[in-house]
């Protein structure tokens, strides 16, 4: 493909792609999808996108725009690699260059992340302006996107833009422009934004380099309390940790960012301190160092100490003691299980000869395990009788009320489906198989899962309300295409309530 644009600093290869249409005139999206990918089937994805050899074979050699170049520097992948263990990291990017199929946001834990995504994708007013005036067009930059960093360093608080990050033509890419925005005052920088946007932009920076390994950030952590006097003798006083975060951030911070704290075991700031059997996310990273660093402090310095950290001997009955016995045999067991799988699925497996071999990887491998239990789709069934299942009820239908009341205020929040609700709350993946047990948030859903009618008719509306204020008149194509709905996708309650609002 001739000329197709060079990324700007900070670009994400979403706009990239954008860029690429408008550039070349190109209006049909899915004459676009055949031009950049040779593939009508793409998805529009912003953080982590896939099909990177398409874009990196458009340049030439001497430009050196490879795989790895582009996601490390114009997709948010430098925010989620240094934390996970070195072969998913592989993985990834091997999934980054060619197909994924949604594996990369399940084994980053994007998808069932206690980070809320941000529903639109967001623009620093200011920061645009320099862009047209040094480049003559607006670009999306990849800072502006990440959940949990909400300014921009130099001007204010960042401004959601009327696109939707999972918009409802899947394979469009919107490129930034002024229709996309709105005119509103930049909002004043908040201090805690503050701090997590410094330690993003310093993410952002990485080149790529090998992630610790999960004994290595252990031993950090337990270093860090040691250091902070959180520890007495061998144990971690969790009461002392707790008492540092809540002094540096503020509940709604906590709250806002999945990050709340609780004396269950299983909170997220108690499995940070304990040897490290999953990956923890940027935020949850960011929110303790923060409290336990002098200020100043740069995660990227972090990620070298710890990558240089050696994990303690293995002894009878040391914190790894495992580790030796799993490298060695963990590929063979890896290998078996994933035979299994292919024959049979998760429960059928381990029925038939599979158990004993499922229980030692779900104990020594149990990362690597549920991520591939993921990947053949079936249900795993983990007791776990330690949930309260009374109070969980309780707890998810308060957040669910919260979600819908701030969906009621915008009418541009995205269709209110059962899978829209439960993605927003806390362990979406455990709520989602135990509806079962939940009997107050099924009856909630019920009641307030939004049907297809309904939202076309909530679209329709907005579309209506945004042409009537711009003084337009209401014909029903402009209505349509600015709701971007299709005439022969409308339901019937739709088509009616189309008729109503037009004046054509
Ligand atoms: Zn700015």
């Amino acid at each position: 493909m001739l000329n197709f644009p060079v990324p700007y600093h900070g670009e994400l290869v979403y706009s990239l792609v954008a860029r690429a249409g408008i550039h070349m005139g190109v209006i049909s999206p899915k004459q676009l999808l055949d031009d950049v990918f040779g593939d009508r089937k793409v998805v529009a994805t912003v953080d982590l996108p896939c099909h990177l050899n398409k874009i990196s074979s458009h340049y030439p050699a001497s430009l050196g725009l490879t795989v790895s170049r582009l996601a490390y520097e114009h997709t948010l992948f430098p925010l989620y690699a240094p934390f996970v263990r070195e072969d998913i990291r592989r993985r990834c990017l091997h999934w980054m260059e060619g197909k994924s199929l949604g594996a990369i946001h399940m084994a980053l834990g994007v998808s069932a992340s206690r980070i809320r995504q941000d529903r639109s994708l967001r623009y620093c007013p200011q920061c645009m302006n320099s862009q047209k005036a040094k480049y003559g067009e607006y670009y999306w930059d990849r800072k502006w996107q990440v959940s949990g960093s909400n300014c921009c360093l130099e001007h204010g608080g960042l401004v959601d833009a009327s696109i939707e990050r999972r918009s409802y033509h899947r394979h469009y890419f919107y490129a930034l422009t002024s229709k996309c925005t709105q005119s509103v005052i930049q909002s004043n920088l908040i201090e805690e934004d503050k701090r997590v946007t410094r330690q993003v932009n310093n993410l952002l920076m990485k080149v790529a380099t090998k992630s610790p390994t999960f004994d290595q950030w252990g031993v950090f952590y337990r270093n860090l309390a040691i250091d902070s006097n959180c520890t007495r003798g061998e144990h971690i006083q969790f009461d002392a940790i707790k008492g540092k975060i809540s002094s540096r951030w503020s509940v709604e911070f906590l709250n806002r960012n999945g990050l709340s704290l609780s004396d269950n075991q299983s909170c997220w700031l108690r499995t940070i301190f304990r040897k490290h059997r999953k990956s923890f996310s940027y935020l949850e990273h960011v929110a303790v160092l923060d409290a336990f660093l002098p200020n100043g402090w740069n995660i990227a310095d972090v990620l070298e100490e710890v990558v240089r950290l050696s994990a303690p001997p293995s002894k009878g009955k040391g914190l790894f003691s495992n580790e030796a016995r799993l490298k060695v045999s963990s590929q063979e067991k890896r290998d078996l299980w994933e035979r299994y799988l292919k024959k049979f699925g998760v429960k059928q497996g381990r029925c038939k000869g599979g158990g004993g071999l499922y229980a030692w990887l779900y104990k020594y491998d149990r990362d690597w395990l549920l991520w591939v239990n993921g990947r053949y789709q079936k249900h795993i069934d983990v007791k776990n009788t330690r949930v309260d299942w009374g109070e969980r009820d309780l707890y998810v239908v308060n957040e669910l009320n919260i979600i819908k009341q701030n969906a009621l205020q915008r009418s541009d929040a995205p269709r209110a489906s059962k899978n829209w609700y439960l993605f927003q709350v806390s362990k979406t993946s455990t709520i989602a198989k135990n509806m079962g047990k939940l009997p107050l948030v099924r009856l909630f859903l019920a009641k307030n899962v939004e049907d297809t009618a309904t939202y076309q008719v909530r679209r329709i509306l907005r579309a209506f309300l945004s042409l009537k204020e711009d003084g337009s008149l209401v014909r029903g194509w402009k209505l349509l295409r600015l709701a971007g709905l299709s005439e022969g996708r409308l339901t019937k309650k739709a088509k009616r309530f189309l008729k109503k609002t037009i004046t054509d």
